[in-house]
This record gives structure tokens, sequence and C-alpha cells, in this order.
């Protein structure tokens, strides 16, 4: 193999990139993906209220296919680094792999891509059949706006176009193979908010306390949204806090609130979702209970990628070296995914998630030969496919 996905990784891991800081990552991919014949751009972003940060596109070849492996390079903070085994940002291998933050989510998963990018475009020439591109943020694991969201739109705006996208998010539960995703569900934050008058807690007629409401209503908001379907779990409304802010023993408070919030499958819109929970809020009312709700805008709509012959391609190449028959999953947070699915069918593939953002995050190195297995067989397939099959 041309280049060494734990080389690649180890130096990724040695730059602190910490959300927003770039802290070398992209220049290094820069540097490294240049010199193999990419064109590379960074783009940085800014919008008032947030840092600027810095993200990066590259591609190879003119011609579609264009195949995109999105990620980023930004990690969490490493919490307390005396509590780590080996240290956060020194990129060490020992007995259970290589250590670091960002080990497995996701510096691993772009060295995986990029070393079997290289191998590929090695064994051809040096040219790709399509184009192969990537799409690499320093804005994920933070509040996420000047990261993949304007870093699709400036690419779109300069004439590129995306036929299929892999994003390299760990998305295996116990070991490689075992799961692709193909959607996320949808996240909606809301409030609830009942209003009483506040008075004196030893005349209670002569006030009206919000909280016996307040906990009518909750319960209403309990049933069940819907039972699923073939790719999703039930959706699921979950309330996070009550809050009342009443510091005093002897005072009825004037106001009750309950912040809720929503994971929900392809069944509902958000604009149905919460049409559907003021009527039931309306019915357990009854017109005793005085309340009414804040929702919170979201950028986190429900998505799918329906099973076809690009999620079949995956599916063969990851059971062709792992003999594993990966399962297709909506489960788990929100990702970047939520954003690459308007510009062209996702899926997300890439390291196990085990050690993700926790103290000794690390990846077993026989785990990194597989992700570059995998991923090198992916392109492979991906080239040798007509574009017209691939399409369904
Ligand atoms: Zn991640």
């Amino acid at each position: 193999m041309t280049a060494d996905p734990v080389a690649i990784a180890s130096e990724l891991i040695r730059c602190r990139s910490i959300t927003p800081d770039e802290g070398g990552a992209l220049s290094y991919l820069q540097e490294l993906l240049t010199r193999s014949g990419f064109e590379v751009h960074r783009a940085i972003f800014a919008e008032p209220g947030t840092p600027p940060v810095d993200n990066l596109y590259a591609r190879i070849g003119s011609a579609r296919p264009n195949l995109l492996f999105a990620g980023h390079t930004d990690v969490v903070p490493p919490g307390n680094e005396s509590a780590w085994s080996h240290p956060p940002f020194a990129g060490e291998v020992a007995e259970k792999g290589l250590y670091g933050r960002g080990a497995v989510d996701m510096k691993g998963g772009i060295a995986c891509f990029v070393a079997a990018a290289l191998d590929y475009l090695e064994a051809h020439g040096g040219k790709p059949k399509g184009s192969i591109s990537l799409l690499i943020t320093g804005d994920e694991e933070s509040v996420a706006v000047n990261g993949t969201v304007k870093l699709l739109k400036w690419a779109g705006d300069r004439g590129e176009s995306f036929d299929h996208c892999i994003l390299g998010e760990p998305s295996n539960f116990e070991v490689i193979g075992d799961t692709i995703k193909v959607g996320r569900r949808g996240s909606l934050n809301g409030t609830l908010i009942v209003t009483g008058r506040q008075g004196h807690v030893a005349y209670p007629e002569r006030s009206d306390n919000p909280i016996p409401g307040l906990v009518s209503l909750i319960a209403a908001l309990q049933a069940p949204l819907d039972e699923g379907n073939e790719h999703f779990s039930p959706s699921h409304l979950e309330f996070t806090s009550v809050d009342v802010g009443n510091t005093t023993v002897n005072l009825i408070p004037g106001e009750a609130r309950a912040r809720f919030n929503i994971r929900y499958n392809d069944r509902h819109s958000q604009t149905a979702l919460k049409t559907l929970i003021e009527r039931r809020a309306k019915t357990a009312a009854a017109g005793h209970v005085r309340y009414s709700f804040e929702w919170q805008p979201s950028n986190a709509d429900v998505f799918v990628t329906k099973p076809g012959a690009f999620t079949e391609l995956a599916s063969v190449a990851i059971a062709e070296i792992t003999g594993l028959h990966p399962k297709l999953s909506t489960s788990g947070g929100t990702s970047d995914a939520r954003f690459i699915k308007d510009y062209c069918p996702v899926l997300e593939f890439g390291l196990v998630g085990q050690t993700m953002h926790q103290v000794d995050e690390r990846v077993p190195l026989a785990d990194l030969a597989t992700l570059t297995a995998i991923y090198r067989r992916i392109i492979e397939k991906y080239f040798d496919a007509p574009l017209a099959t691939l399409a369904d």
C-alpha cells in the first residue's frame, strides 16, 4: 500500500484541532493530497457570534461520477489530559492500538479513506475513472454552522456536483462491518409553558397553581407518536427539564415550564409534529389549563437514503472484506449527513464508535487496515459500475 493509514492518522492526531482551531490538520491533508494530484481548496467561513472556521475541499478528476468522502478534522476537548494513559495529542501506538483524541471520531476514518484513495490512484495511473472528492470541515463537533453546510454551498456555487457520498463517521457498534447508517431521525426541541396566577400558599383560592396543569399536560404528551417503520424505530418525546424556579416555601408560582426533545422518524415533518403535539395538549387542557409552546428552530430534519444500488455496493464490499452483512441503521444522534442529503445520496460508514469522546480514545491498528481495505474496495467497485446502474 502506497500510504499507511496508521501514519496518516497519527499525524492528524498530533494536530491539536479542537473546534474551532484548525491545528495544522487541514494543512497536513492539503499537502498530502496536493502531492498526489488533487486540486485542493481551503475556505474559511464566519458568521457573527461564531468563530471563523477553516475547511477543505479537494478533487481529483473532472468526469462523473464524482464520489465524495466527507468528514471532519476537529475534535472535542480531551478533558483531563493526565487521565489518559497516552497523551491525547501524541498519536502513540501501544498494545491496544493508536491512541489519541480523534482516533475513531474521525481522524482515523479520514486516514483510511485517504490511504485507500491514494492506493487506488497508484493502481490506476494516478487518475480515477470519474472523480474522487473530499469535503473536510473543521466545524462538526461544536455548533456546526461554519462547516459542512456552508462548504457544500460553496462547492455548489463553484459548479461542483456530487453523485454519491460516504460520510466517514464511526458507524459501527461492535466490529467493523456491523452497521452502515443510512439515515438519521430528526430532532426538535420545545418548551411547554403553563401560566397560572402567583399567590400566597395559605390562600389557594386567590391564586391559580400552574403545576397540576403542567403535570397533566406532560402525562398526555407521553402517548406514543407512532410505531416506527422498516427504516426507523418509533418516534420519541422525552422531557428533559421541569422548571418552576420557585425558591420560596409559601408562594404558589405564576408559571411552570417543561422542556422536551423529540427524536422523530420519517412518518412526520416538523410542522406536522408541532401540530400533533399542540392538538394533544389542547385536548388534555380541556379549556382549563392556560398553556403555550415555544419551539426552537431546528436544522436537524429526518432523512433516509433508501436501500438501492449504492448501499448494496457498500454492503457487498464490506461483506467481501469482513464476511459480515451490515445492518442498515438510522439510530443515534444527528450528523452532517443531514446537510449532505440535499446534494446527493449519502451513507455513513467508518470505524467502531466505542471510545469516541472518551478518555483514552483509541483505534486498533487492525481496524484501520480493515476500514482502508473496505474503502479501497468500495472505490474500485464504484468506478467499475456504470453510473446509470448507481442512479437507481
Ligand atoms: Zn464525528
